[in-house]
């Protein structure tokens, strides 16, 4: 056997794997990458893996930094490493009696579509292919190998134009009748060897390279090259993957799936991605090469008998068509599974009956399936319970919480495919990526249609709403891609006939253009025209079990914002423990209040207010008590109102003429009393608790109907509300001291009235800098704080949010922001503040309750900041509800 590598410099780039050799140790998927940690992983417990070798991600690095040229010493690594593969198999790198074949294959840390394709069967030249014919005693796969490796070559490392290759190939079937890839036989695959060297030739200038080493080094070069591809960019800014990671490169020894009818090729999960269930999963190919499974160009058979039945297929499964080998993948799909703790997607191919393993790693899957398979492996004891917990993407949960069609209403279905990736969307049609994006940027729903999508699409998918493709089947790259996003898809539709040109397609005797509206049910593959009615998604099951096993281990409190009835009811059905901010200012823009809501706001002395304002308090009483019943005795926290008062003033005459019948007042006269309202900067204006300071009767109405509507409540369901009243925007003690004693009064002279008392709370939002700063003087009067982020991320950063969106997308693109701080906390400014405020306020007053209401509430990493600070609880749209529970069971996991 080989010995280690020898290097002239102290860093070492190649790492073996395979035929009883280890150079990877522990499997480091930094160093290595995802596929070949695995390989080495995968070889070392003992299962068949062709050998090979991985040329780390280090060396990516050292590519760009020497201007896309390798060291000397790699030469000779990747010399010990052929050597390695040479030793195992038996066989020599560019040998013409008996040639060594290998694949070389990208691979960073994380799978990532925009990386260099594989390149299959290197080391075939006009030598070497009458050696590999020889050995075989199969001249037409010798053939059929060659011409793949001039089509993949060419396309993926040369990048010429792969229409062509393609063309030749359709030509060569017609001229002889076929329809079938392997209906061609040793001859004319020999002719198109020719044909597509002289297409090389004429495309790149230069002959197509014969030397064995020529080609090895220009596919390693290939695949460093495309970590700076368009594609590559793409995908790492919608992931979040640091250009600094690297991809790896690795070269293994070739095995052969398409050496005749016990050969195939196949990919697997070791559950069923889409829903989850412990059943054995996959496709192969028959006499198949590699990607033939994925591209789609022949359809797949199934793996197992029953999947097979199921679906009603007629072509044997492999389980029938080659049972010893599929006993054999079997047992390694449960060894891997133990090995790995975790569902696997698997790539193999049998080589005249042997099994060997290419690839495996943990399996993408939809929302659904990664709930059932965590607490399905937490149940079998493969994993914990709080790993279960710890495995499921919050963020990813969204998918199961929104409606899906209802199953009465009508559709009218116009075809059907597979269900490629779960969930229902609704949206217009259009075909092709970049129209994709700009639709949905300008707010339309899409649903994007392609005969097949590719790398180049994946904005396009992630704009669209779902995807609908005409070919390729469960593991497609429309259908892995989709299933990894959350977006539904219907794939391999076969009755589709798409014109991108026309922008139109049909399906039986239908014509649907772009523009044209139409629904996917990616659970069931329907396609219906038009858009179809939605149920509520179902909250019991495997979501109840991981939540309940969330909630043993959480330590924060999730509330929710709400104010509609609807709203208050999602939340709680979603395991909202209380109402972290209800806004009044919405119930103001009701059509039956806004006259009186103008006529208080235009009125010109407090009398004229008074009026207006008694008009408002019946209606405000009772939609706290609607609140308040449905949150029975959940504490709700109501801000008092917050906004600038201009926000409500009539802007058509229309309006003007209706507050003018209302209150008698001339149009003229409320014109010019609402250009007197005009803000400069509303945003820091005549707003928060400064309205409540200079038209006290305002808060003091709104006190009123909250506290006649929790002792209403009280009284008729014998559970007593949980009032805290909330002062907008304070900045100094002075300011909610002042309004703290309207509350205390107005609470009083209820109580008194009606008779009966209730304990209430009043407290504040801290959103200023100010109050942090002086939250400790400020908590001697507030028994509550909540962390209005939005605000305070506004007035820390000075950042208006609203006009935000011209420039931060470059700040965040130049790293001066690591993320939309509007999204995602900004944790060393706005965190430090709230720190800051957390301690001041605890020392004055240490049972003070803290909570934060912002968009933040219901971001992960934002949470995690929460966990870490210690506050009481976050509040999150409803929506977001369960995300914000999962996501705060896994801060105080990591907190453990
Ligand atoms: P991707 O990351 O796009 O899946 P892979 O490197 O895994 O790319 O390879 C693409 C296809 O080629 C897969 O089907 C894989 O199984 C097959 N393949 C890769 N290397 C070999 C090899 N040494 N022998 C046979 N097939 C291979
Ligand atoms: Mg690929
Ligand atoms: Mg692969």
């Amino acid at each position: 056997m080989a010995s280690l590598p020898v290097t002239d410099h102290d860093e070492r780039y190649v790492y073996r794997f395979g035929g009883g050799v280890s150079d990877g140790g522990n499997g480091d998927r930094n160093l290595l990458g995802g596929k070949g940690a695995n390989l080495d992983g995968m070889a070392s417990i003992g299962l068949p893996v062709p050998p090979g070798f991985t040329i780390s991600t280090a060396m990516c690095a050292r590519y760009y930094d020497e201007g896309g040229a390798f060291p000397d010493s790699l030469r000779g690594e990747v010399a010990n490493g052929l050597a390695h593969i040479e030793a195992v198999t038996g066989k020599r790198f560019g040998d013409a009696a008996d040639p060594l074949l290998v694949s070389v294959r990208s691979g960073a840390r994380i799978s990532m579509p925009g990386m260099m394709d594989t390149v299959l069967n290197l080391g075939l030249n006009d030598d070497t292919v009458a050696g590999l014919a020889a050995v075989s005693g199969d001249d037409r796969f010798a053939w059929d190998s060659y011409r793949r490796f001039i089509q993949m070559y060419a396309d993926v490392v040369l990048e010429l134009d792969h229409g062509a290759f393609e063309d030749a190939l359709e030509i060569a079937k017609e001229d002889k009748g076929l329809t079938l890839d392997t209906e061609l036989s040793a001859d004319d695959l020999r002719a198109l060897v020719t044909t597509y060297k002289g297409l090389v030739e004429e495309q790149w200038g230069k002959p197509f390279p014969l030397d064995v080493h020529d080609q090895l080094w220009g596919a390693i070069g290939a695949v460093f090259g495309s970590w700076q591809s368009d594609r590559a960019k793409v995908y790492r800014r919608l992931n979040d993957i640091p250009a600094g990671w690297g991809t790896a490169v690795n070269v293994q020894a070739m095995v052969f799936g398409n050496m005749g009818d016990t050969s195939a090729t196949g990919v697997a999960f070791t559950r069923d991605p889409s829903t989850g269930e412990r059943a054995y999963y996959g496709e192969f190919l028959i006499n198949a090469q590699g990607e033939d499974v994925v591209a789609g160009i022949r359809t797949p058979q199934y793996l197992t008998l029953a999947a097979r039945e199921k679906a009603g297929a007629r072509a044997a499964s492999m389980e029938e068509a080659l049972p010893d080998t599929y006993v054999e993948l079997a047992r390694v799909f449960d060894l891997l599974e133990t090995h790995y703790r975790d569902m696997q997607d698997i790539e193999f191919t049998v080589q005249q009956g042997k099994l060997w393993m290419l690839q495996t790693r943990s399996g993408k899957r939809t929302a659904k399936a990664a709930l059932k398979i965590a607490v399905d492996m937490a149940n079998e004891g493969l994993i914990t319970q709080d790993e279960a917990v710890a495995r499921v993407d919050p963020a990813a949960l969204d998918q199961l919480l929104h409606p899906t069609l209802d199953p009465k209403a009508p559709r009218d279905v116009i075809a059907k495919g597979l269900p490629a990736s779960p969930g229902a969307a609704s949206g217009k049609v259009v075909f092709d990526a970049d129209t994709a994006e700009k639709q949905a940027a300008a707010g339309v729903a899409v649903i994007l249609v392609r005969v097949e999508t590719s790398p180049e699409d994946i904005h396009g998918m992630h704009a669209a709403k779902g995807i609908l493709t005409a070919r390729g089947g469960m593991t497609s790259h429309a259908a892995v891609v989709a299933r990894g996003m959350g977006r539904p898809c219907v794939s391999g539709v076969g009755s589709l006939a798409i014109s991108a040109k026309d922008k139109l397609f049909r399906v039986a005797g239908r014509e649907v253009k772009e523009g044209d509206i139409v629904t996917i049910d990616g659970a069931t593959g329907e396609v219906m025209l038009g858009e179809v009615a939605t149920v509520q998604p179902e909250l019991a099951g495997d979501f109840g079990t991981l939540m309940a096993w969330a909630d043993e281990v959480r330590r924060l409190k999730v509330r929710t914002n709400a104010e509609t009835p609807l709203d208050c009811r999602t939340a709680r059905r979603f395991g909202a423990e209380g109402i972290g901010l209800c806004r009044t200012e919405h119930m103001f823009f009701d059509a039956a209040r806004i006259t009186a809501v103008r006529q208080m706001i235009l009125a010109e002395d407090e009398a004229g207010r008074r009026a207006a304002l008694a008009k408002l308090l019946p209606e405000q009483r009772s939609d706290f008590a609607e609140i308040f019943e449905i949150m029975a005795g959940l504490p709700v926290t109501i801000r008092l109102l917050d906004p600038p008062l201009h926000e409500f003033l009539p802007h058509e005459d229309a309006e003007f003429n209706e507050v003018a019948a209302a209150t008698g007042v001339a149009v003229d006269q409320l014109k010019r009393r609402a250009a007197e309202l005009h803000e400069f900067n509303p945003m820091l204006g005549h707003r928060g608790c400064r309205l409540g300071i200079t038209y006290p009767e305002i808060y003091e109405m709104q006190a009123r109907a909250i506290f006649e509507a929790a002792v209403d409540v009280a009284t008729r369901t014998g559970e007593a509300p949980i009032p805290e009243v909330m002062v907008p925007l304070v900045a100094t003690r002075r300011e909610l001291e002042i309004i703290k004693a309207l509350i205390d009064r107005t609470a009083a002279a209820v109580f008194a009235e009606k008779g009966r008392t209730l304990d209430y709370l009043v407290g504040t939002m801290i959103e200023l800098p100010r109050a942090a700063l002086k939250a400790g003087e400020i908590a001697e009067v507030g028994a509550f704080f909540s962390f209005g982020t939005n605000d305070l991320t506004q007035t820390a950063l000075g950042v208006s949010r609203d006009d935000a969106a011209r420039f931060l997308g470059t700040y965040v693109e130049q790293g001066i922001y690591p993320k939309d701080p509007f999204v995602s906390l900004d944790v060393e400014g706005v965190g430090e503040l709230i720190q800051l405020a957390a301690e001041r306020g605890r020392a004055t007053r240490p049972d003070i309750k803290l909570g934060i209401c912002g968009e933040h509430g219901g971001d992960p990493a934002s949470i995690a900041f929460c966990e870490a600070t210690g506050l009481d609880y976050v509040s999150a749209s409803p929506y977001r509800v369960p995300i914000a529970r999962l996501a705060a069971a896994q801060a105080a996991l990591k907190a453990k």
